[in-house]
């Protein structure tokens, strides 16, 4: 049977269809190891940026209305 190692935890895993998380070896390991490429996408330092922020451009173009 045919064996690969988890990514997470290099723990060998049997490539069947019973191993519900293959290639991972469980659950935890397979949720730790989608948790790290979305943290490097949500691992943004300081504060998120705001949807008001996007409320003074319109408002200086407002200017020419006038
Ligand atoms: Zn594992």
């Amino acid at each position: 049977m045919p064996t690969v190692k988890c990514p997470t935890c290099n723990a060998p895993v049997d490539w069947r269809p019973e191993s519900t998380y293959r290639p991972f070896c469980s659950e935890r390991c397979r949720l730790i190891d989608l948790g790290a490429w979305a943290g490097e996408e949500h691992r943004i330092p300081g504060r998120a940026p705001s949807p008001l922020d996007d409320e003074h451009p319109s408002n200086s173009s407002a200017d020419w209305v006038n």
